[in-house]
């Protein structure tokens, strides 16, 4: 097996052997090579045949491009089920050759080893564009399930997987599909914004409590608000409380989820953290998408899987949507006997979320005002993913070390490092402010967008500095769209992705001047300069 698209790939290299370090084997790996080559040929019969193209095909896409994103599905018997369904829409759309044999027909399937042994630069290019529209079709599948889709998104998936197939592309070509990814996924992620908003209101500050109320209870994790929504349906009136689990916390905000009275409140930290964490509670959990991590003997039997989430051995709830062997498992463990209160990783009982762009766009003049009258000095947006390497806790000392008079927003799951801090406020407004998941970045986007307008500036002449930090490919297509958006001197770690080579790390640096984080302590120093 070769994979280097996350953050905690061996050596900061590649996994390679037999298994992964997050548990993908190597059968697993090649699978999702297989499925990868099968989209790049299924997105070559469709040139020139556009027409035939229908929502099956589009869903096939979103779907297998999903599947492989990192810590989503370790299931063997879904890819091999997933590369014949998209075997058959070739045949439907290309039938060339009834054997199924596409050599020489201009649509074969591509072979994923052609790609891992090329010319690192092309291989670097290319990877940025995979891994980019993995992440984007993540975000799409999300918008679908509540009705939202968009053409220009979805013609892009096959221009960019047919550009991955091409052995005759070098840098020239490759180059301006890298910075398109970050144009559709900000149009993706404005599309999957608007899919939320309209669908479940728009998010306003919560105060969420940590402590978990006796009786029979659910944890769902994950990024789909649709699966939390028919839950709270399906467990209603049932004596069941539901507690939202990692990138789940920021449903809490939104008018359509909060109005159940019996979500109740937040369990546990970050993705990394969930062997510990979901070891001896009696309840079960909900996996609605990413991170997955390979659930231990101890609580394998209390976890539960949906849409493109699936592991051996796991019970998977199907696209109709009946959590009862969920509910059933809950009411069987019967929970806590008394309350219990957890905390954050700093020792918090509460965190806060919800302040999104309408609750923030909605203060802009006090915003404005505060900064004028030096009230704020500097924002900071400290966001991206969490993930277990041990410099991460620089994070959570660069938030802790922020002088009074600035202001730190942020998003996705790196927040739990720092999320339970009590920061003070600024003019009436919290110090440390939650927009929401990974995907919410097209909300810190507008925030910056309106404040940059507001003072007649460009977004890189704002008081704002980015300091992101990365595990898996959500977080390169939110860099790419950044980077579409001409922001420069974001700050990224715990490490620079191995599948960047150095020329385009050159390229990036020189272009966008891209910096690694260094100590909390020298970082706020040159970015504050004192
Ligand atoms: S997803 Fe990450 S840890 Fe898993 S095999 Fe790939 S690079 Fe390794
Ligand atoms: S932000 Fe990234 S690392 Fe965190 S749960 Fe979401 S997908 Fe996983």
């Amino acid at each position: 097996m070769f994979c280097f698209q996350c953050e905690q790939t061996a050596a900061c290299k590649g996994c390679t052997g037999k298994m992964g370090v997050c548990g993908k084997k190597a059968d697993t790996a090649e699978l999702q090579d297989q499925l990868t080559g099968a989209l790049i040929g299924l997105a070559r019969a469709v040139e020139g045949r556009e027409n035939r193209v229908t929502m099956r095909t589009d869903q096939l896409i979103l779907e297998g491009l999903f599947t492989t994103l990192t810590n989503v599905n370790f299931d063997d018997e879904m890819f091999r089920e997933l590369i014949a369904r998209v075997g058959l829409e070739k045949e439907r759309l290309a039938p060339v050759c009834s054997a199924g044999d596409y050599a020489g027909s201009g649509c074969d399937d591509y072979d994923m080893k052609k790609l891992w042994e090329a010319d690192e630069d092309i291989r670097s290019l290319k990877s940025l564009i995979l891994f980019g529209i993995r992440s984007v079709a993540a975000y799409a599948y999300h918008a679908a399930v509540l009705g939202y889709c968009d053409a220009e998104v979805q013609r892009f998936f096959y221009k960019a997987l047919s550009a991955i197939g091409r052995d005759d592309f070098g840098m020239e070509e490759l180059l301006p599909i890298v910075l398109e990814v970050g144009e559709v996924n900000l149009k993706c992620m404005a599309m999957l914004d608007e899919a939320n908003t309209k669908t479940f209101g728009h998010p306003e500050p919560a105060e969420v409590s940590l402590t978990v109320e006796k009786g029979p209870f659910i944890v769902i994790t994950g990024h789909d608000l649709y699966d939390l929504k028919c839950l709270l349906e399906q467990t209603a009136g049932k004596g069941i409380n539901i507690y939202t689990h990692g990138e789940m916390l920021p449903a809490h905000a939104y008018p359509e989820l909060k109005k159940y009275s019996h979500l109740k409140g937040n369990f546990g930290t970050a993705w990394q953290n969930q062997q510990k964490e979901f070891a001896d509670i009696p309840a079960p959990v909900l996996f609605t998408t990413n991170c997955l991590m390979p659930p231990k003997a101890s609580y394998g039997d209390r976890v539960f899987t949906t849409e493109v989430v699936s592991f051996p051995g796991l019970t998977h709830i199907g696209a109709e949507k009946d959590f009862t062997p969920v509910i059933e498992k809950a009411l069987e463990l019967g929970g806590f006997a008394e309350d219990q209160q957890f905390t954050g990783i700093n020792g918090g009982d509460k965190v806060m979320t919800g302040f999104a762009r309408n609750t923030l766009l909605s203060v802009a003049d006090k915003v404005v005002e505060a900064v004028k009258a030096g009230a704020i000095r500097h924002f900071f947006l400290v966001g991206g993913c969490d993930g277990a390497r041990m410099g991460r806790n620089y994070y959570t000392e660069f938030v802790k070390q922020t002088p009074a008079d600035t202001v730190v927003l942020t998003l996705a799951c790196g927040k739990y490092r720092f999320n339970d801090l009590e920061l003070g406020t600024i003019g009436g407004l919290p110090r440390l402010m939650d927009i929401g998941q990974c995907n919410d970045a097209y909300s810190a986007i507008q925030i910056a967008v309106a404040l940059a307008e507001a003072f007649g500036c460009g977004v890189n002449d704002l008081p704002l500095s980015m300091v992101l930090s990365w595990y898996e490919q959500k977080a390169v297509c939110i860099l790419l769209t950044l980077l579409h958006l001409g922001i420069k001197n974001i700050r990224l770690g715990p490490t620079l992705p191995a599948f960047v080579s150095t020329n385009v790390l050159n390229f990036l640096v020189e272009k966008y001047g891209i910096a690694p984080i260094t100590t909390p302590e020298e970082d706020l120093k040159a970015i504050l300069g004192a």
